[in-house]
């Protein structure tokens, strides 16, 4: 049996495409491990952990015996006025395994929606707080948050989509990029450039937003962990709400179970997502402190405007469950710092290619940034070739491999993105 790629092409949008003149899309019939079966049998390694979500692979044999039986407890009830098991269980994982302030949970659909929820935490909070006026958000630049509306107006302002929706995006407050290099020395200028434009606008701002340490689908860039202690210290002083955007780094993937151990902050506001359910369902969720829930509770609302049908759903909050226990089980850091090791012996060396502009690692993360962009689908049928399935977007081959990725299986990845790099400087 093969897959209507032509039914496809002809009627299925695939994220960021054109019906018009549709990009060649690979069938995939089947997933076990870290590989994907094509559907012409070859088998591809997927370096992409299908965008940062299955960590512990495909087909997972723990995972699936979780879905399979929470579907036949229960797979799904309103969770208006109902509760159940699966939530209760995934909600003390997540209180317990994030920094002690963030005690209150809501449990979304996806990222983007956790990200919606999180800004309409803080305006609420600040209604609450007699002060209706902070509303703006406050955020870098090359931050990715997620599609919805609310979601757009703080994502990077050239990469997002600001251009096209620029008269219904709501004008988010941008600083500036951070200087990238985990280990590059705090700009006091820049740093005092921010303050003040923090400073300036403190009587309108509601929340500053950002991805911690690595800035994922904005341009994948690692900055200091330093920099959240400023921001840390910025909101403090001028009462601004921080929320961190971890649906990308949480879970292991940058070596720390969050990034924000990497600075020892601890936001008011935590989305976490796409690791989450181990990669089998959609989820997210909005972690708050039990001051910030307050505040939201006492607006005229008098309590948080957002509940979305699939809330709660069973099935993705046991396999979540398990798939975090599991996280534990397997002995996650020691995968990430392997495949830290690894990354950073075979990829660090590849900047010595002419095509190359820069190699980056941190976790089981590696970018290499090319000197120019690259095309989409020849790149990705030259890695098919050499066993690997990666997904470029602009200047970027980047790569965040399942945990459980075995030595040989990197070996072939990053042969692949030598391969890429010496092609490509020839
Ligand atoms: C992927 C991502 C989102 C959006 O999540 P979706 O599940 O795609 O809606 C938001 N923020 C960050 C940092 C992400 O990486």
């Amino acid at each position: 049996m093969t897959i209507d790629t032509q039914f496809d092409a002809n009627h299925l949008w695939h994220p960021y495409t054109s019906t018009i003149n549709p990009l060649p899309c690979q069938g995939v019939k089947a997933a076990k491990g870290v590989r994907l079966t094509l559907d012409d049998d070859r088998e591809v390694i997927d370096a992409m952990a299908s965008w940062w979500s299955v960590v512990h692979g495909h087909n997972v044999p723990e995972l699936n015996t979780a879905l399979i039986d929470q579907a036949q407890t229960m797979a799904h009830v309103m969770f208006g006025g109902i509760t159940h098991e699966p939530a209760v269980a995934l909600g003390k994982q997540l209180v317990n395994m994030t920094p002690e302030p963030l005690q209150k949970v809501f449990l979304a659909d996806s990222g983007s929606v956790s990200v919606e929820v999180a800004l309409k935490m803080a305006i609420q909070y600040w209604a609450g707080k007699q002060q209706p006026q902070k509303t703006r958000m406050v955020t870098v630049n090359h931050g990715y948050h997620g599609d919805t509306f609310g979601a757009m107006s703080v994502c990077d302002p050239v990469n997002g989509m600001h251009s096209l929706f620029e008269q219904v995006l709501p004008k988010s407050l941008f600083l500036g990029a951070l200087p990238t290099g985990y280990s590059t020395d705090i700009d006091e200028t820049l740093a005092q450039q921010f303050e003040q434009q923090i400073a300036d606008h403190q009587h309108e701002l509601a929340a500053f937003i950002i991805e911690p340490v690595v800035q994922g689908a904005g341009g994948m860039r690692i900055y200091n962990p330093e920099w959240l202690k400023r921001i840390r210290q910025w909101c403090d002083r001028y009462n601004i709400l921080l929320i961190f955007d971890e649906i990308a780094t949480g879970f292991g993937r940058t070596g720390k179970l969050f990034a924000l151990e990497h600075a020892e902050v601890v936001p008011d506001i935590l989305c976490l997502g796409k690791a989450l359910s181990g990669g089998y369902m959609t989820l997210a969720a909005t972690l708050t402190s039990d001051a910030v829930a307050t505040g939201v509770c006492e607006s005229d609302a008098g309590v948080f405007m957002h509940g979305p049908t699939f809330m709660g759903n069973p099935l993705a909050c046991a396999v979540a469950s398990r798939s975090l226990a599991l996280l534990v089980e397997t002995h996650w850091s020691e995968n990430v710092y392997r495949i830290e090791r690894h990354l950073k012996t075979q990829l660090l060396p590849l900047i010595r290619h002419q095509a190359v502009k820069d190699v980056r690692v941190l976790g089981a993360i590696g970018v290499m940034e090319m000197q120019a962009p690259v095309d989409v689908a020849t790149a990705q049928n030259f890695f098919i070739e050499r066993g690997v399935w990666i997904r470029p977007f602009g200047k970027l081959i980047y790569i965040m491999p399942p945990f459980v990725t075995d030595n040989d299986d990197l070996t072939v990845i990053t042969q692949a993105m030598r391969d890429f790099a010496e092609m490509k400087s020839a």
